[in-house]
């Protein structure tokens, strides 16, 4: 039985455990990838606080998970399906069967993609449909590509591209685009980003791979197709909390939390880009997994 489970090794699980560790907890961190989360897919950060210079997501994690190491996190392989609150202790199973306990529990097991669900883009995952500029940037030099979404991420992304694609259609389905002001003057500057706004994609198409998409004019209806050889998709994220008790859960399946980071069910927390109304942010997610460890730490003495 351990005092404390955290399950996720993004910032938000890495530093519950850094935090949690160092109050004396005997606790695990269940990771069903590799640990470091989201993080290590972004080319660069340049808004963790102590960097005056950008670094690469991949390094800034790597930092995280070793500072967790070193002050003595175990850090385990496993994709957990279900969290259990039963008399005062959590049962945590994981794929396969395997069930670990806990007194205490900290879910961080942040966001993952969502997805357009038009056709083609199933289909044509790996063959020219990326959720990742990072990833597949360099594939599209001197390609066409469009980037689908208004947000921080869709902007970041887009520009990022302009460092390969010949050019690139940034395609969002309303008027503007909501990304922060920084974000939206470094597109404006770039002569390789065309903005297509109130604009939605119908279908992504090709023979064999990606080669162009359907588009419609959210205002006018009208429908047009655009050549394209790489589609890239930040339309938002979806919580990964499948494996949570429903009742800590709001409609839109993100975890309700207070301002100490504790769900309904006593002894369970959660952190990070996972919890309702969360900026999805990296500082934030580390804080808050801070300060769920703590919380964590006050309820198994009886604290709170
Ligand atoms: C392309 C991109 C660029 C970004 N750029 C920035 C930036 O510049 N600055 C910034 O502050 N933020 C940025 N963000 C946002 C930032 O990455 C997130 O806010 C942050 O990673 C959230 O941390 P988290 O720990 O909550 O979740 P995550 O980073 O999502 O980590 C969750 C972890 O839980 C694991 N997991 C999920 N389900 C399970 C399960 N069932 N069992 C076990 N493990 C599980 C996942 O594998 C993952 O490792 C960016 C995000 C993206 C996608």
């Amino acid at each position: 039985m351990k005092d404390l489970i955290i399950v996720g090794a993004g910032p938000a699980g890495l530093s519950a455990a850094i935090y949690g560790i160092r109050a004396g907890l005997d606790l695990l961190v269940v990771e069903k990838f590799s640990p470091g989360g989201q993080v290590i897919n972004t080319y660069e950060v340049e808004n963790y606080p102590g960097f005056a210079e950008p670094l690469s997501g991949w390094e800034l994690m790597s930092r995280m998970e070793e500072q967790a190491r070193r002050l003595g996190t175990e850090i385990v392989s496993g994709d957990v399906e279900s969290v259990a609150a039963d008399a005062g202790r959590f049962s945590v199973t994981m794929a396969g069967g395997q069930v670990m306990e806990a007194k205490t529990v900290i879910a961080a097991t942040g966001a993952s993609y969502r997805r357009l669900n038009v056709p083609g883009e199933e289909q044509y995952i790996g063959h020219g449909v990326s959720f990742c500029a990072t990833c597949d940037g360099a594939f599209y030099r001197d390609r066409v590509c469009a980037v689908i979404g208004g947000g921080n991420t869709a902007l970041e992304e887009a520009h990022f591209l302009t460092r390969f694609a010949s050019k690139v259609y940034l395609i969002h389905r309303r008027d503007q685009y909501r990304g922060v002001k920084i974000l939206q003057d470094r597109v404006a500057a770039s002569d390789r980003i065309e903005p297509v706004l109130d604009t939605v994609v119908e279908s992504i198409n090709g023979a064999t791979k990606v080669e162009g998409l359907t588009l419609k004019n959210v205002k006018t209806g009208a429908r047009s197709d655009l050549a394209v050889d790489g589609v890239f998709i930040f339309v938002g994220f979806d919580a990964n909390t499948g494996y949570l008790p429903a009742e800590v859960l709001d409609e839109n399946r993100e975890v309700v939390v207070d301002i100490n980071m504790r769900t309904e069910v006593p002894g369970l927390f959660a952190a990070g880009d996972l919890r309702s109304g969360s900026r999805r942010q990296i500082v934030m997610a580390a804080a808050e997994g801070a300060t769920a460890a703590l919380e964590a730490y006050d309820y198994i003495l009886g604290l709170t």
